[in-house]
């Protein structure tokens, strides 16, 4: 799979510096405790610019997926693209692993893991053992 490294700014460094130890860090607003995702310099509930990161539990359940095929690499290996829904109330696009695309199913609980893909610490998706 063919990765485009990730360029952290202000908003967004504290997550990517957590991918790399291996902690799925998500923001929320210090003033009113909205969690939200992707980072954002203000509350869209209360409008208060200060923040917060705290680990997320690491596990969600699948909202939707898509099987990808890389557009300038078709000799690439399919990948599963997905929507999960964190525990902690934020949707986050990912990647499904060690699933097979036709045992995916709406609501399947997964959990993070962090793989190097070409180069680059991703957080990624498998299916938990209680969904096998
Ligand atoms: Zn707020």
């Amino acid at each position: 799979m063919r990765v485009i490294p990730p360029v952290p700014d202000a908003d967004d460094a504290p997550f990517w510096d957590g991918v790399r130890a291996g902690k799925l860090l998500l923001q929320r607003c210090a003033d009113c405790g909205t969690v939200r995702h992707p980072p954002s310099p203000m509350c869209a509930r209360c409008h208060s610019v200060q923040r917060e990161w705290f680990e997320a539990s690491g596990t969600g359940r699948v909202y939707s997926w898509i099987a990808s095929q890389h557009p300038s690499a078709p000799d690439d290996s399919q990948r599963i693209v997905a929507l999960i829904d964190l525990d902690e109330g934020v949707r986050m696009v990912s990647n499904l692993q060690d699933v097979d695309l036709a045992d995916v199913r709406p609501g399947m609980p997964v959990q993070v893991t962090f793989m190097e893909i070409d180069g680059t610490m991703l957080p990624q998706f498998r299916p938990t053992e209680a969904a096998r």
